[in-house]
């Protein structure tokens, strides 16, 4: 039984516990990080914890840990669940009060919960045949810039990916690619050049998306940040995505057409490995 994080305290699962009043719960009024382990360590653990800050602040829910109790915690739940690879989901909302619209007083104590989860992160057969994506239209709210669990809609992209055959959705607003249901999306162009969205409030200031292209860079590829569309990527050489989970990911059909000669691209193949190799050195 895993040994898991709620308010301060570390207990087995099935103790933990949290109100039914929860805004969380209630409203979807919380925000969340999923940090990876790789060899029991923490993959760009400062680029989530930052990230975090930023959605609370955003939002205006007061944490009250500080960033040394953050680490803290995550390595804690490392070693009590012996947990070498996976990830740590961490959920922080603005607490339980009566339901009601206009948020509780400030004095409300938020509701913290961390949990791990133990799976292969580098062993993954997606990243091995590639994905197979449908384009979904994008109907999320427009703050998506926040790391909000209101996962709702993307569930239901995913699920109409599912339905359809394919592994999973990229979004669609106006006539252009946003990202991935839960990745950050890149074409590489017949010239070999990495594009990818434009960060806005449209899409996840993705932490992978970050690391990934500052990669790129330092391997002299080309990247433009800008906004394409289905069209361009079903003409593109190669496609793939980015996700603290799911690491760089290749994509090899849109819209049952293949990408390229329908194989996994070389250039995500490179910065998979790349990614993989700069974030085992860096992982705290
Ligand atoms: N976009 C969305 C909508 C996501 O849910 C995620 C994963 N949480 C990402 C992008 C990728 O972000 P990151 O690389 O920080 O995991």
């Amino acid at each position: 039984m895993r040994t898991v994080y709620v308010n301060g305290e570390f207990v087995p699962e099935d103790e933990a516990k949290v109100s039914i009043f929860d805004r969380g719960f209630l409203f979807a009024d919380g925000v969340y990080e999923v940090t990876t382990v790789l060899d029991r360590k923490l993959v760009d653990f400062f680029g989530h914890r930052a990230r975090l800050r930023r959605s609370l602040g955003e939002l205006n829910i007061v944490l009250d840990l500080t960033d040394e109790q953050l680490l803290d915690i995550h390595r804690q739940l490392i070693a009590a669940n012996d947990l070498d690879e996976g990830i740590i989901y961490l959920q922080v909302t603005r607490g339980a009060a009566d339901r009601d619209f206009v948020f509780p007083p400030e004095d409300t104590p938020v509701t913290t919960v961390l949990f791990t989860q133990a799976y292969s992160v580098i062993d993954n057969p997606l990243a091995q045949r590639g994905a197979k994506v449908v384009s979904v239209d994008d109907k999320r709210w427009s703050r998506c810039d926040i790391k909000t669990v209101q996962l709702l809609y993307p569930s239901l992209a995913k699920m109409e990916a599912r339905s359809k055959g394919a592994d999973d959705a990229w979004l669609v607003r106006d006539g252009l690619v946003t990202e991935g249901s839960s990745n950050n999306a890149y074409i590489v162009t017949r010239d070999g050049t990495i594009v990818t969205r434009d960060l806005s409030n449209l899409i996840l200031h993705g932490i992978t998306r970050r690391a990934v292209l500052e990669c790129a860079r330092n391997l002299q590829m080309k990247v433009e940040e800008r906004p394409f569309t289905i069209e361009e990527a079903q003409g593109a050489r190669e496609a793939f995505s980015t996700s603290a989970s799911g690491f760089v990911s290749p994509v090899v059909q849109i819209d049952g057409k293949p990408i390229g000669d329908g194989s996994v691209g070389s250039v995500a193949r490179q910065l998979r490995e790349v990614y993989i190799a700069e974030m085992r050195k860096s992982a705290i």
